[in-house]
């Protein structure tokens, strides 16, 4: 519902936004060639990325204004030295709260996410084979990250896998990701491959939530059902494989967006705000928070400026076209 109180956190479409995603840190200690440009990016100094007091009091303006959900991501948030203090003031505001990384620090730091309550975490592991891992992220860490992916499992923590699809890539591994999924109780999320500045997108590379859905199909014989779980703000669609009561997840952005329901807004480690994961109209929110601002009105301006659809790429003609998408940031500034 709109009130006076929330009417700064929703835009001139009416969609109320209540899910506030930070991202901690630009730095990774993975380089997936679908995130990350082949020659990195140019990283900025400390001092120009918000601190963890910074973080804490930015997102506790959003929490009054109705943000009841905060996402801590990157870059790789377990890489920055200070993610459990950050993660510590961040479970003290009425919201809740889930992480998404890459899972290879993981263990380091299990003893601490076990602290956070209600804690949900989205692991990104792309292939269940090795080498392909080294392929896709450059770095030789399949095993750590699928140890620590049990580590949390058997600590009961909420998990869910990421899954970015790509042909030729890893689409042959569809059907193992979902016995994983049975396996271990996790719900498991296909990704379609998105555009980004840098990251040599091509619609030839994209497995689509229909060619998906095909291969599922061709296996399981028309045991599933679409049935989404969250009409409201959902972001995946869900697909029940009746015979085998198991689901999993599709976020089809690119082919099928889900704009209408969108109520996510994106912090960079920078201090900027976003509107859309793909706009590249950001507002400075860190410089005027330092400068003793008031940053409502900032924070409201922008997402009154936010566009129906991807950022105003509302055909797949405009979204595929690099002189429009690499406008944008890279992913891994961004965070996803
Ligand atoms: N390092 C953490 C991780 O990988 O989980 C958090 C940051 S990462 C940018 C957040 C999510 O964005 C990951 O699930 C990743 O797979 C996804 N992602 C990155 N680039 C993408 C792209 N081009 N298309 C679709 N998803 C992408
Ligand atoms: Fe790092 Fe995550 Fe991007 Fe991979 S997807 S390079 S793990 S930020």
């Amino acid at each position: 519902m709109i009130n006076n109180n929330n009417k700064i956190l929703t835009d001139s479409y009416g969609r109320f936004h209540s899910y506030l995603r930070i991202s901690l840190i630009e730095k990774c200690n993975l380089r997936c060639n679908y995130c990350m440009p082949i020659n990195g990016v140019p990283l900025k100094p400390k001092k120009d990325l918000m601190t963890s007091e910074e973080i804490f009091e930015i997102s506790k303006i959003f929490v009054k204004y109705g943000v009841d959900k905060i996402r801590l991501t990157g870059g790789e948030p377990l890489v920055r030295k200070d993610f459990e203090e950050i993660i510590k003031k961040i479970s003290t505001l009425k919201t809740k709260i889930s992480l998404t990384t890459n899972a290879v620090l993981v263990d380091r730091h299990i003893s601490y996410l076990k602290k956070i309550k209600n804690l949900s975490i989205n692991i990104s592991l792309d292939t269940l084979n090795s080498e392909k891992f080294k392929k896709i992220t450059f770095r030789d860490h399949f095993t750590k990250t699928y140890q620590n992916l049990i580590m949390l499992v058997d600590n009961n923590f909420k998990v869910k896998l990421n899954v970015v699809l790509m042909k030729g890539i890893n689409d042959d591994e569809i059907l193992d990701f979902i016995q994983l999924s049975i396996k271990l109780g996790i719900q498991i999320r296909f990704i379609e491959f998105m555009p980004f500045d840098g990251n040599s997108w091509k619609k030839d590379k994209l497995v689509s939530q229909n060619e998906i859905l095909s291969v599922v199909k061709a296996h399981y014989a028309n045991h599933f059902i679409e049935e989404s779980t969250d009409t409201k703000n959902f972001i995946a669609r869900d697909f029940k494989i009746r015979k085998l009561n198991a689901s999993f997840g599709i976020i089809s952005t690119v082919t099928n967006p889900f704009c209408d329901t969108c109520n996510r807004i994106r912090l960079t480690a920078d201090g900027k705000l976003k509107n859309c994961l793909f706009s590249n109209n950001e507002v400075d929110l860190l410089k005027s928070f330092r400068s003793g601002k008031l940053i409502e009105p900032i924070i409201s301006g922008i997402i009154d400026k936010k566009m129906s659809v991807r950022a105003g790429m509302d055909t797949f003609e405009k979204f595929k076209n690099p002189e429009i998408h690499s406008k944008n940031r890279s992913m891994i500034t961004i965070g996803g």
